[in-house]
């Protein structure tokens, strides 16, 4: 039987900094990530200032200096004939004034290059929590499928699901969800972009946005575009967006005309 002190399930932001942060304080933990990289579609490219900071104080701030990323110091979209700010960065405290645009793959990457310099973390790619172990009534760590598909069980003092939103750990512990009404939706999709325009770095935000709702649109290989629309709070679900699309020329939601976000 294989045993640690702290196993995580799931390599995602929450479990890559938490197996960090034990690790550095000599915890010994083992993160178990079904996927075999952290290559996937339909993730965050935002880090923000808060964040930035903490990378300082955790003395990755030069690391992840060096990935290839932009930075976002003002957004802004049109209603129709008003241009309106939406968010300006330069105002914030601290170093960094800006939202750095860069792939969580590189950040998650990078948390794992500065994991693997610590003698107690163990990330194992291609490994599938697919259950819990119990003793007594208690939860005594995972049971898993490896690359292979070979069955294992890992032993742990704590166990810890950072298995995302629809957290399996979390429903075998029999844990509620908690769910908090938001006011809007954003729902994402890719758009395949015209080989001459398709970058590979996000340079640029475009926005459009009328009284329903608003559009953005990242140049990316291939594009990216949100639509955000309101909804009411009581509604539970909302209905489904018209379109979000991004044409060559920006992005569009209807007649609403594109404006530039400023990147620096
Ligand atoms: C379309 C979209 C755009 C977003 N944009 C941004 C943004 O710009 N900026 C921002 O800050 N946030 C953004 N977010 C939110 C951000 O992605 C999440 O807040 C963040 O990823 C949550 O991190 P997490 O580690 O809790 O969960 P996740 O990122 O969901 O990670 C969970 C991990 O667990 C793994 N896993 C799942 N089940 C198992 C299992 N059984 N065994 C082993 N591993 C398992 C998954 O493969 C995954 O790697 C966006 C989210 C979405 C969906």
């Amino acid at each position: 039987m294989e045993r640690t002190s702290c196993c995580i399930a799931g390599g995602g932001p929450a479990g890559m900094m938490l197996g960090l942060l034990l690790a550095r304080a000599g915890v010994e933990v083992t993160v178990l990530e079904k996927h075999g990289d952290f290559l996937r579609d339909f993730r965050g490219d935002t880090v923000h200032p808060s964040t930035l900071r903490l990378l300082d104080e955790l003395g990755l701030g030069e690391a992840f200096a060096r990935l290839p990323f932009a930075k976002l110091r003002e957004m802004r979209a049109q209603i129709g004939d008003t241009t309106v700010v939406m968010g300006d960065m330069r105002h914030l405290p601290g170093r960094h004034k800006y939202l750095a645009m860069v792939p969580q793959w590189d950040f998650l990457d990078l948390l794992a290059r500065a994991a693997a310099e610590e003698p107690h973390f163990t990330l194992r790619m291609h490994t599938k929590v697919t259950g819990l172990r119990t003793t007594d009534g208690r939860v005594t760590g995972v049971r898993f499928v490896d690359e292979h598909g070979t069955p294992g069980e890992l032993a742990a003092a704590l166990t810890v699901a950072c298995d995302g939103r629809d957290s399996m750990v979390r429903a075998a512990a029999g844990l509620r969800q908690q769910q908090f009404e938001v006011p809007m939706d954003v729902w994402q999709v890719r758009v395949d972009a015209p080989p001459s325009r398709g970058t590979p770095l996000p340079t640029t935000s475009r926005a459009a946005g009328s009284s329903h709702g608003s559009a953005a649109a990242r140049p990316r290989s291939p594009w990216t575009a949100a639509r955000i629309s309101r909804r009411p709070i009581s509604s539970g679900r909302a209905g489904t967006p018209s379109c979000a699309a991004t044409t060559s020329s920006g992005c569009g939601t209807g007649s609403a005309p594109c404006s530039t976000g400023t990147t620096g």
